[in-house]
């Protein structure tokens, strides 16, 4: 019986070669009709056999192309027999259709992929057309996000619409039987992009260049190549934006590097020709091996051998290193050994690649504008034709019990959604401050944007409104209403309250640490009814008492929060010179936990004299010290006691390195018996308003005693790594007496775990234990970072819901 099927697919399935695999699906079970893309996803209509369309159906689902991911697969069918259009004179007729736009529809879009095995086997093969071509790709890999102006995903829509195909390039984009088939930037050394080299304008060193720079194509990549291995800064054009490349094995080259870019310590990522390589360096478990060879090509950090023959000053006072593979067929080429290298010369290349640009500022994307704002820092750019149309940064993760953990989800992540458990209205959320992503939702979909960057700076600013602009349109979604967070002085606050004026649309203020509990909650599809314990452990955030909160212990929903309980608030001398001197933050807590500031005390020699006198009057009369209860601050502190580190050139650096410190094996910890204190115990010294806006307060987290047992142990010349070891196990000790605690008042036994502490692995490792043996159900970031970058998702779902009341 013949019949025919309408079937609509929703997911990301274009741009992925889907309509490909759908026209040889059809040719296989002899059916006639069309497939075209339009903005919400793949529309399909297949005359034939029943028994073939139902296998059709069933074959979509099984056999879809590696990078297809659907969502949703509706059927209908239709009461037509197959239709004269839909037949040749030798049988059925299937063909590909010109995409449709459907202006209030969306659809997800493919990130960035990987170049896949079979380019680059072509692009290592003397006798392929595209023999050695760095921008060689087709339907299963290449740029996508990145190039993309506007859905439907077309190559006229593309930044590659400036390139016309050559008959050879066209006639395999026309061939449905081809892998390159409405490849959109399909392309080769006849028509596609080149790259060129040319020498800094600024001519920031003394490194001399060759005299008849520029250089084009395969001329320009091997004279990269040399300049790297001799010890040159090159301005290289990736796939998401600008990287600053030299020789990872060069303390000198990586000195002047720093000098150049104003970065003292912050660790560098290094990129290298293969998992071999990394081996030589780095220790590689099998789940590290798989992220490395992903197809979203991630940053993992890793840890060090101890036999390191990278420059030390690569990643300086840090035990892991950001490793990446080569993820373009430039880079690969970039990397490997220029043809005919005998084996045995075989060179382990290295390169740093940091992002192209000036600290804290976005990543730069554009020739022109790189040619402004790298000349100060290249010798050279290694620049190419094709545009960027949107910035991404490299992603970074971490493995952790064979999991990934993210640490900033940028390229080949974003614009990838997250699956939201129930249908939501379309919100912007905007994130927070320091490691700034927005969320965009809409339907079943949460847009997560790629990692933007620190909110501190009109680039920022301009970068984030400029993606927020590209996802409303490339997703089709108007928000119908805006979230924040409360901090009146963050950048995105203050955007967020202006547009909301502007536009007349309802602004939701959430606070800080409830949006990074909601965001895990949401992740793990939690009922809007649901309940958890959340603990917010982080740096900073604005607490709903005008305090900065950050060692929170919530028992929270999405609609709401209460805090039960608390890290004890301790003052914060000088506001952000307390967060970038943790000496001073030692400071603070030794004198609230009444300790004197002995000269053998690290943070006291840390100090100068006369800073010790201003300090101390600031922390008596409270002067410029607002109070914190952030648990970031507390690891700082402890890190500086220790004698770990007093000043730091990046976030977290203190708490980093303390982390690093820990040892394996050793379960002792201090004394936490007199750690937990019900609130009417609070020190009388908090000031009486602290109470008054908390009525959930139930109890505090005393750290005075902790503080001593630290302060004897550094007076009786204990190890810091002791100290590190035992102060980790400490703190998961305490949010164990706290969760149960909670349980015990409240019935809840599950803990969602969220802030930027939890990206210390030792903390995270000791505190899922220590949950797990107490019966606790214990919830984690799996998509998101524990950081600020996970905040916008919170945010959407706490408006989403607020919303609904
Ligand atoms: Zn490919
Ligand atoms: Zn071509
Ligand atoms: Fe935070």
């Amino acid at each position: 019986m013949h019949r025919g099927r309408s079937i609509h697919v929703r997911g990301i399935v274009q741009g992925v070669g889907f309509r490909p695999f759908i026209y040889g699906l059809a040719t296989r079970y002899d059916l006639g009709g069309w497939v075209l893309n339009n903005s919400s996803g793949v529309d399909i209509e297949v005359y034939g056999a029943v028994d073939s369309i139902n296998d059709f159906v069933n074959a979509i689902e099984a056999e879809k192309p590696p990078l297809a991911v659907i969502d949703n697969l509706e059927t209908v069918e239709l009461d037509t027999a197959q239709p004269e259009w839909a037949l040749t004179k030798h049988g059925p007729a299937f063909t590909i259709r010109e995409s449709e736009d459907q202006p209030q529809a969306f659809v997800p879009i493919s990130p960035d992929v990987a170049t896949c095995d079979d380019c680059l086997r072509e692009m290592l093969d003397p006798h392929d057309r595209r023999y050695r071509y760095p921008f060689t790709n087709c339907t299963n890999c290449g740029p996508r996000f990145t190039i993309i102006r506007d859905v439907p995903y077309d190559r006229p829509l593309t930044t590659m619409s400036a390139f016309e195909m050559c008959p050879s390039c066209q006639a395999e984009y026309d061939d449905p039987s081809n892998r390159r088939f409405h490849a959109q930037p399909n392309a080769c050394p006849e028509c596609g992009p080149q790259l060129s080299l040319s020498g800094s304008p600024e001519h920031p060193g003394s490194f001399s260049l060759r005299k008849d720079l520029p250089l084009l194509g395969d001329a320009a990549l091997i004279e990269t190549q040399r300049l790297l291995d001799e010890g040159a800064v090159v301005a290289v054009k990736g796939l998401g934006g600008y990287h600053l490349a030299c020789n990872a094995a060069d303390d000198d080259v990586v000195r002047l590097l720093r000098e150049r870019k104003g970065r003292v310590d912050k660790p560098y990522a290094v990129m290298a020709t293969d998992i071999d390589v990394v081996r030589t360096f780095a220790h590689v478990s099998d789940a590290e091996e798989a992220l490395l060879q992903s197809r979203q090509r991630p940053i993992v950090l890793l840890s060090k051998r101890e036999d390191y023959w990278l420059s030390d000053l690569t990643a300086p006072g840090n035990h892991m290193i950001g490793v990446m593979l080569p993820y373009t067929p430039f880079h690969h080429l970039l990397l490997q050994d220029e043809p005919g290298q005998p084996a045995d010369r075989r060179r382990h290349r290295v390169y740093v690649m940091t992002s192209g640009n000036l600290s804290e500022e976005p990543i730069v994307k554009d020739n022109e504008e790189a040619y402004t704002r790298l000349s100060s820092l290249a010798d050279a750019f290694l620049q190419h034709d094709r545009d960027i149309y949107i910035h991404c940064d490299d992603s970074v993760v971490r493995s952790f019990r064979n999991e990934t953990v993210f640490i900033r989800r940028a390229r080949g992540y974003a614009p990838a959604p997250i699956g939201l458990p129930v249908e939501m209205r379309p919100i912007l959320a905007v994130g927070g401050e320091l490691k700034n992503t927005f969320c965009l939702t809409n339907g079943p979909y949460a847009f997560m944007s790629q990692h933007i960057g620190d909110m501190e700076n009109l680039e920022t600013l301009q970068a984030f409104e400029r993606t927020v602009d590209h996802y409303r349109s490339i997703f089709r979604v108007e928000p119908e209403s805006l979230a924040c967070d409360m901090h009146p002085a963050y950048l995105s606050t203050r955007w967020a309250m202006e547009q909301a004026e502007k536009r007349n649309l309802p602004l939701i203020q959430v606070q800080h640490h409830h949006a990074h509990i909601a965001a895990v909650m949401a992740e793990h599809g939690l009922e809007p009814g649901e309940r958890v314990i959340g603990l917010a452990l982080d740096g900073t955030g604005y607490g709903a008492d005008g305090t900065i909160w950050g060692g929170e212990i919530l028992a929270a929903g999405y609609t709401g929060f209460q805090r039960v309980g608390r890290l004890r608030p301790v003052p914060l001398p000088g506001g952000d010179a307390a967060i970038r001197r943790p000496y001073r933050m030692a400071l603070s807590y030794l004198w609230d936990a009444g300790i004197e500031w002995a000269a053998e005390m690290p943070p006291v020699q840390a100090a100068s004299v006369e800073e010790l006198r201003i300090l101390h009057r600031q922390l008596e009369t409270g002067l410029n010290a607002t109070l914190t209860s952030s648990m970031g601050r507390f690891f700082d502190a402890i890190s500086s006691i220790a004698g770990v580190r007093q000043t730091i050139s990046y976030e977290a650096q203190a708490a980093m390195e303390f982390e690093a410190l820990v040892e394996d094996g050793r379960q002792n910890s201090y004394d936490t018996l007199s750690v937990i204190h019900p609130l009417k115990m609070v020190d009388p010294k908090s000031p009486p308003s602290l109470h008054s806006v908390n009525p959930d307060l139930q109890f505090e987290i005393d750290s005075r005693p902790i503080v001593r047992q630290v302060a004897n142990d550094v007076l009786n010349g204990v190890l810091p790594s002791i100290i590190a070891t035992r102060f980790h196990q400490t703190i998961a000790d305490v949010m164990a007496v706290c969760c149960r605690q909670v349980r015990h008042t409240t019935g809840l036994n599950k803990v969602a775990l969220s802030g930027g502490v939890f990206q210390n692995m030792r903390l995270l490792g000791s505190i899922l234990d220590t949950l797990q043996d107490d019966g606790f159900t214990v919830l984690t970031h799996r998509q998101l970072p524990a950081n600020d970058g996970g905040l916008a998702l919170g945010q959407a779902v706490v408006a989403h819901y607020r919303t609904l009341e």
